[in-house]
C-alpha cells in the first residue's frame, strides 16, 4: 500500500488486529495465486494496483466522496441495480465476501449448514474487517435464497439495511412486483441521498454501467481465442474488481487491457500452450478473494475460458435499454434487464441451462467444472439439469462442492488433475 491508512481504518471502526491478519493472509495468497503467473498481460498492472490498494486508496476515495456529501451503498447480489445508486450520485460497492474468517463469530448466530458466502459476510460484519461494509451508509439485501433473506434479518440489527423483494418466477405478476420494488428502492435512495432520480440522471447511470458491462463482454469474447490470451484467474479478478472500482476508470483500464489481448490473439500468443484443456466454470459466484478452485485448475495445466457465474457472464451479458423518454420507462427497462438474470433461485430456470451450453460452444470449452458452494441448495439442485444437458452435447462435467477453507485443497486437486488428464486424452 502506498501510504499509512491506520487512522482511516480507526475512524471506520475496524478491528485493527483482525484487519492486519486478513491483509497479511491476502497478500501472501495474492503472491502465490497471481504474481507467480508467467506471461501476464502488461495491462494487468492496473488491476494488481487495485488489489494492492483495495483497503487503502480506494477506501480513501470513498471517504473523500462521503465527506463531499455522496453516499456509499453496499449490496450482495446481481439483482440490485447499480444504476439506481449512481443515479442518486452514490457509489456502489459489492460486499459479497470470499474469505473464511473461521466462523468463530457467525457460528453463534447461524446454523452450521449455512453456505460460506453468507457466513463470510456475517463474519466480516461481526469482526469489523471490511472497510467497504463499514463505509456503507446503506446496505441493500434481497430475498433471493432462503439463507440470505434470513441472514439480512440478523445483519439488519447491526447495519442500516434495505431488503429488496426479488420474486422467484418470471411471470407477469412477478415482474410487476419487482418493478414496484424498484420504485420502493428509488424512494429509499432518494431519501438517503437527498438527490432525486431524474430521467437524465438515470439515463446517464445506465450508460455508465452499460459501458462497463460492454467492456466486460469484450474481455469475455477475447477468451474464445486459442491459446487463451489471459488466464482464467486474471479474468476472474477483473470481474471481482468491477464490483468496487470506479466504473468509468475501470472501463477505460479494461479496454486498454483488451487492446493488448486483441493483439495477442491476432499473433496467436497466449498464457498456455494451445493444447491446454479449456474449461468453463459454471455455478455459484466466486467473490474476492475466493481463488481456490481456479488456482488449482490452472496450476495443473488447464485454463479457464469463461465463468457462467454472477462474478462473470451472468452479471454482464445483458445491457439495459436506454431508449425510454421518462424515468418510468427507464425503470421498466431496468426491471426487464434485471429479471433476465438466470440465477438458480428462479424456477423454472431453463435460460441458465441454455446459457451454459451456449458459452461452452462459443468459448470452445473441452469440459465444464460445475462449482457449488457447500450448502447452496439452488445451485446444488440445478447440477443435475446442467449435467444432463452437457451429456447430450458430449461435454464432460466435473462437479465440485466446497467452501472457502483450504482443508480440502489436496482432495480437490486430485480430482481436478484427473479431470484435466481425461480432457487432454480426449483432445489428443
Ligand atoms: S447467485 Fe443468485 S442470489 Fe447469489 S449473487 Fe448471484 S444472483 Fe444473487
Ligand atoms: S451461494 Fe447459494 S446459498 Fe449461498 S448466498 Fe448464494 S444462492 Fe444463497
Amino acid at each position: 500500500m502506498s501510504a499509512d491508512y491506520t487512522t482511516m481504518w480507526q475512524e471506520l471502526g475496524l478491528d485493527l488486529e483482525a484487519h492486519d491478519g486478513l491483509l497479511t493472509v491476502l497478500g501472501a495468497a495474492y503472491e502465490d495465486v497471481y504474481l507467480s503467473q508467467h506471461d501476464r498481460p502488461a495491462g494487468m498492472s492496473y488491476f494488481d494496483f487495485c488489489v494492492s490498494e483495495i483497503h487503502g486508496l480506494r477506501v480513501r476515495e470513498l471517504m473523500d466522496a462521503k465527506a463531499a456529501g455522496r453516499k456509499v451503498v453496499g449490496s450482495f447480489c446481481l439483482y440490485v441495480p447499480e444504476e439506481l445508486i449512481l443515479a442518486v450520485n452514490g457509489i456502489s460497492v459489492g460486499l459479497c465476501s470470499g474469505a473464511d474468517m473461521g466462523s468463530a463469530h457467525s457460528g453463534r448466530l447461524l446454523p452450521k449448514n449455512t453456505c460460506a458466502m453468507i457466513r463470510s459476510f456475517v463474519d466480516f460484519k461481526l469482526t469489523k474487517v471490511c472497510p467497504y461494509m463499514e463505509a456503507s451508509d446503506l446496505v441493500i439485501g434481497e430475498t433471493t435464497c432462503d439463507g440470505k433473506k434470513k441472514a439480512y434479518e440478523l445483519f439488519g440489527q447491526l447495519h442500516s439495511t434495505f431488503v429488496l423483494e426479488v420474486p422467484h418466477t418470471k411471470s407477469p405478476a412477478a415482474r410487476a412486483l419487482f418493478r414496484s420494488e424498484l420504485d420502493r428502492l428509488v424512494e429509499r435512495l432518494e431519501a438517503l441521498s437527498e438527490v432525486t432520480v431524474t430521467t437524465e440522471g438515470l439515463r446517464a447511470a445506465i450508460g455508465t454501467v452499460n459501458a462497463k458491462r460492454a467492456a466486460l463482454q469484450r474481455l469475455a469474447r477475447l477468451r474464445a481465442a486459442n491459446p487463451a490470451p489471459i488466464s482464467g484467474r486474471d479474468a476472474l479478478l477483473i470481474n471481482q474488481i468491477q464490483f468496487y472500482d470506479d466504473p468509468v476508470r475501470f472501463t477505460g483500464s479494461l479496454h486498454t487491457l483488451c487492446d493488448e489481448l486483441d493483439d495477442r490473439a491476432k499473433r496467436g500468443a497466449g498464457v498456455t500452450p494451445p493444447e491446454a484443456p479449456r474449461v468453463l466454470v459454471s455455478g455459484c459466484p466466486m467473490s474476492a478473494p475466493n481463488w481456490k478452485v481456479p488456482f488449482l485448475l490452472e496450476k495443473n495445466g488447464g485454463v479457464i475460458v469463461g465463468e457462467e457465474s454472477c462474478v462473470g457472464e451472468r452479471g454482464t451479458r445483458n445491457l439495459v435499454r436506454d431508449t425510454g423518454d421518462s424515468r418510468a420507462e427507464l425503470l421498466d427497462a431496468l426491471a426487464d434487464r434485471y429479471l433476465g438474470i438466470d440465477c438458480a433461485v428462479f424456477t423454472p430456470n431453463e435460460e441458465r441451462i441454455d446459457h451454459v451450453i451456449e458459452m461452452a460452444r462459443d468459448l470452445r470449452a473441452d469440459g465444464v467444472l460445475h462449482y457449488v458452494i457447500q450448502f447452496c441448495t439452488p445451485y446444488s439442485m440445478e447440477t443435475h439439469r446442467v449435467e444432463e444437458a452437457l451429456r447430450a452435447e458430449g461435454l464432460p462435467l466435473l462437479k465440485l462442492e466446497t467452501d472457502y477453507s483450504m482443508e480440502d485443497a489436496g482432495a480437490l486437486e486430485t480430482r481436478i488433475q484427473a479431470f484435466l488428464e481425461m480432457l487432454a486424452a480426449r483432445g489428443a
